[in-house]
Order: structure tokens, then C-alpha cells, then sequence
């Protein structure tokens, strides 16, 4: 074990003194597949050694699924992302279900809603969002069947009708999964609305944004284990490196700014987001453990 790492056994709980990017995308383009090895060494550097990576639509599974097949700490999720919900077969989650089983694969996603993007081409707008939300329903079915947590987009050109949709389809599931709202840059309220339900939220590169002070307010106040770090990469990347393309090692400067605008150490910060990373994704558990021997 690399020194200085500690593993606290609580009950059957493993609390990792150690960071976990929660959500990007290694499979994406962005990424040239002779860079993986740099990229899972550079995270490796920055003491983050779990990464969950998640596909977008039915041509980035396989890459995924290789990238965690070669790299131990790396756990995904599958799932269709609501801008492509017009590329998917309508039984898109039919089709992904039977890999849900598998051991690399932690939760469902990248689903949810966004309605900041105009519709594709020869698609109605009306129509498009009611295909968004066909899916994401139907990513909370599979999600019940294969008992594990959903992750959830929301984005809006104002407002918040994205995530408002989302939350009242995620709480006629809530007493059977639970969803995680990543890359959260709503409200005080609506955050606690997502915990009330028994969900969780991520904060990635935004919360380090001088323009957005509020993201990181609500980051300060909300309790120990009820919110996760994350990426998002190659999107959204935090202070100092905004702007440009962003990777797992960057989720170190996310979780400096969040733990500075707490008043808690870094350690303490990684504790606690360890722990609601493994209470959402607990099938990272034998992933963390065993980048860390
Ligand atoms: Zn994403």
C-alpha cells in the first residue's frame, strides 16, 4: 500500500483517504486511446484512484467496457445521454441489460434531461423532451431490475424545468432506486429536494468558477456524504486548467476549492465523498481497493 494511504474498516464499510472522479468520459473522442495509460498514471499521480466513466449512446459501451477490463480502478456506467436519445433503438435499455451484470459495470448513465439543446434536425422540440423523458423513465425501470443507481443530466437555457421534470419521474422510483444529479449547479432547495428522496449530487469543475459562486455555496452547506467529486472530463474542466480539455487528475483542484470553502481539510472532504461514492456506486468498493494495493 502506497505510503501515507490509510483504510478505516467501519462495519463493511472501506473508507478510502483517497479521490474518485465520479463521472467522465475517458471513452470519449476527446481521448486518443494511446493517452489512456498517461491519463489512469496522471490520476494515479494525483492520489485519484477510482474513476467512473461513463457512456453516452450505444457506440462509446465497448470502448468503456475495454477501458475498465485493462484499467483496475476504473468502474462505468451505461446508458443513453439525453442528446442522443434520437440515435438509440427505443429498446435501448433492453438491449444494454444484459451487461448490467457484469463486474465493471457500477450504475446506469449518462441519462436525465437537457433541454439547452435545440432539437436535432427534423425532430419537434416537444417531441424530442418527451423522448427524453421516455428514456430516462425507462433507465429507472432497468435500473429497478438490476438494482443499481441512475445518473442523471439536467441542463436548461434558464430556469430549472429540466430538473423539475427529472425529479418528478425520479420520485415515483425513489423507494426503489436511487438517482445521483451530476454535475449540480442548482439550488440550496433543490438539492435538498434530490436528498430528501434518498439521492445524491455530484459538484465538478463549475464549483472552482469565480462565475459561479453560487454552485460553490451550496457545496459549503450541505451535509458530510450527501454529495459526490467528479470531472465530468474532457468537459468543464476546474480552475486553473479552464477551458481546456479536462481529465480524472483535475478533480484534485475541484476538491481543494469545495474542502477551502467548507473550512475542512482535504482528507476530511475525501472522506466523506468516498463514503457517498461507495454508497452509490458500491460495486467501485473492490475497484478502489485494489489500486490501492
Ligand atoms: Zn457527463
Amino acid at each position: 500500500m502506497e505510503c501515507g494511504m490509510r483504510i478505516y474498516l467501519l462495519g463493511t464499510n472501506a473508507i478510502l483517504l483517497m479521490l474518485i472522479d465520479s463521472h467522465c468520459h475517458l471513452a470519449s473522442h476527446q481521448f486518443d486511446p494511446s493517452e489512456w495509460d498517461e491519463l489512469v498514471a496522471r490520476a494515479s499521480q494525483a492520489k485519484v484512484y477510482g474513476m467512473v466513466s461513463l457512456a453516452t449512446c450505444m457506440d462509446d459501451i465497448e470502448s468503456n467496457l475495454t477501458i475498465a477490463d485493462t484499467y483496475p480502478q476504473v468502474g462505468v456506467c451505461l446508458g443513453m445521454h439525453p442528446c442522443d436519445v434520437h440515435h438509440a433503438p427505443d429498446d435501448a435499455t433492453s438491449v444494454i441489460e444484459p451487461l448490467m451484470a457484469g463486474p465493471h459495470v457500477v450504475g446506469i448513465g449518462e441519462t436525465g434531461l437537457d433541454y439547452y439543446h435545440p432539437a436535432p434536425e427534423h425532430w419537434e422540440e416537444n417531441a424530442f423532451r418527451q423522448r427524453q423523458r421516455d428514456f430516462l423513465e425507462q433507465h429507472f425501470l432497468l435500473a429497478k431490475r438490476c438494482g443499481l443507481g441512475v445518473v442523471i443530466h439536467t441542463r436548461d437555457r434558464s430556469g430549472c424545468q429540466s430538473f423539475d421534470d427529472a425529479m418528478e419521474i425520479y420520485q415515483r422510483h425513489a423507494t426503489e432506486v436511487r438517482a445521483l444529479f451530476h454535475c449540480f449547479i442548482g439550488t440550496y432547495e433543490n438539492a435538498c429536494r434530490v436528498l430528501d428522496l434518498g439521492g445524491l449530487v455530484s459538484f465538478g469543475g463549475v464549483s472552482t468558477f469565480k462565475s459561479a459562486r453560487n454552485v460553490l455555496e451550496v457545496a459549503k452547506n450541505l451535509p458530510r456524504e450527501s454529495f459526490l467529486l467528479e470531472t465530468d472530463a474532457p468537459y468543464l474542466a476546474p480552475v486553473p486548467f479552464r477551458g481546456q480539455r479536462n481529465e480524472p487528475a483535475f478533480v484534485h483542484h475541484t476538491a481543494v476549492c469545495i474542502a477551502a470553502a467548507r473550512g475542512e481539510s482535504l482528507s476530511s472532504l475525501t472522506e466523506h465523498c468516498g463514503r457517498a461514492t461507495l454508497k452509490f456506486f458500491p460495486k467501485m468498493l473492490p475497484k478502489i481497493t485494489h489500486s490501492m494495493v
